[in-house]
């Protein structure tokens, strides 16, 4: 069975599963085509309804980075990075980046989506320089 990290809303079960089949999808919106990111009942832009999951290239750029120095849950041992990057389909999200690419973040940097098993048992994505 596929672990999946606990659900936050409603409308994340879909997302979670194509994480876990490392070809993520997002909410697409049938009235203009926006992609959303987090799940949601509405598109953010037009307040449609209607959308379908469709898969996401993985490819943004950096917006900014930042490292925790503290430890706050047991799988992220410090130093954690995490990154914003624009997603090329329009979304921001966070996500992971190694301690071995932190040096190579810039604002504006190409990235790619990859997927990190973490110990907590979840697979989650992360970026890495493209
Ligand atoms: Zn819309």
């Amino acid at each position: 069975m596929t672990s999946h990290p606990r659900l936050f809303s409603p409308y994340d079960e879909p997302m979670w599963s194509s994480i876990a089949a490392r070809e993520m999808r997002l909410q697409r919106c049938a009235g203009c085509s926006a992609f959303r990111y987090p799940p949601g009942p509405a598109c953010p832009r037009c307040l449609g309804v209607e959308a379908s999951w469709e898969p996401i290239a993985g490819s943004g750029r950096v917006l900014s980075w930042t490292t925790f120095h503290r430890q706050y849950l047991s799988a992220y041992p410090p130093p954690h990075s995490v990154v914003a990057v624009k997603l090329d389909e329009g979304p921001i999200m966070i996500g992971s980046v190694k301690p071995e690419h932190v040096a190579a973040l810039a604002v504006d940097r190409a990235v790619r989506m990859v997927y990190v098993a973490h110990p907590d048992g979840y697979l989650l994505p992360a970026f890495e320089p493209a």
